[in-house]
């Protein structure tokens, strides 16, 4: 797997688009004829007898800028004026042995917002992920639902998750996901106070292999935020949300790319 990414990464430089991993999320084009001696394109994106999208490249980010003040920002959806979705995946339970392979395959740029311990538990599984594509990011330390819990306790769940990610994978998570969805303004203060940028909830969520749409009009919109969690069902419902967006005629990027 390690050698035929590094294979498919030299032809994506090659044909002029920038390696996997880089901070863009830059990946292989849909409609571009594959590279003379490349017919791999489609076992690419081929996963365990499932097919896969292929998207186009996503443009240069275009980020909007956080407002500054005391308060996080708490995000739904981003108000980006480009072709792009942002895909999420929370808590890190329920650990696939074949996630990895899929991500791989997948190729496209992701956010983990994990359980601080649960992460923990195995490193390997979740930088695996990280080095196909995915940004670990917070979900407090025991998953507790935020809103009305005192400001002293919610800032040591932001903080010790932070705290214990930032020890076991090297890296500062920037933002922050409320467990359910449920936060206060003591949540966007404790965020804010424990240096952490904004926060994010969803536009649409994924399940058992079908997206959801919390809006009328059943299509990813730009700038929307989809929701999955590390289920089961975690090979169809990746399968399912690339499919969403790639159907609404959108590139998933990266949200780490789209917030100043
Ligand atoms: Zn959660």
């Amino acid at each position: 797997m390690r050698f035929r990414r590094s294979l498919v990464a030299a032809v994506l430089i090659v044909a002029g688009c920038s390696s996997h991993g880089a901070p863009s999320g830059v990946h292989g084009s849909a409609t571009a004829a594959p590279p003379p001696g490349r017919s791999a394109a489609a076992t690419d994106r081929d996963f365990d007898g499932i097919r896969l999208p292929v998207f186009a490249s996503p443009p240069p980010a275009e980020p909007v800028t956080a407002p500054s003040g005391a308060l996080a920002p708490m995000y739904r959806r981003l108000a980006v004026h480009q072709r792009v979705a942002f895909l999420t995946m929370d808590d890190g339970q329920v650990q696939l042995p074949t996630a990895g392979s899929l991500m791989a395959a997948a190729h496209v740029p992701f956010t983990m917002f994990l359980i601080g311990p649960v992460a923990a538990k195995n490193p390997p599984f979740f930088e695996r992920l990280v080095g196909e594509g995915g940004v670990i990011e917070d979900h407090t330390l025991t998953h507790p639902s935020m809103r009305g819990l005192p400001y002293a306790t919610q800032r040591y769940q932001i903080c010790g998750a932070r705290d214990l990610l930032r020890t076991t994978f090297h890296s500062t998570p920037r933002f922050f996901r409320p467990p359910y969805g449920n936060y206060d303004e003591n949540t966007l203060r404790a965020v804010h106070d424990c240096g952490l940028q904004a926060a994010f909830n969803w536009t649409e969520t994924v399940n058992n292999g079908k997206v959801y749409y919390q809006t009328p009009v059943h299509r990813i919109e730009p700038g929307d935020i989809i929701l999955m969690h590390f289920r089961p069902a975690f090979v169809s419902d990746v399968t399912a949300a690339l499919t969403a967006i790639h159907r609404s005629g959108l590139t998933p990027a990266l949200l780490e790319n789209y917030v100043n």
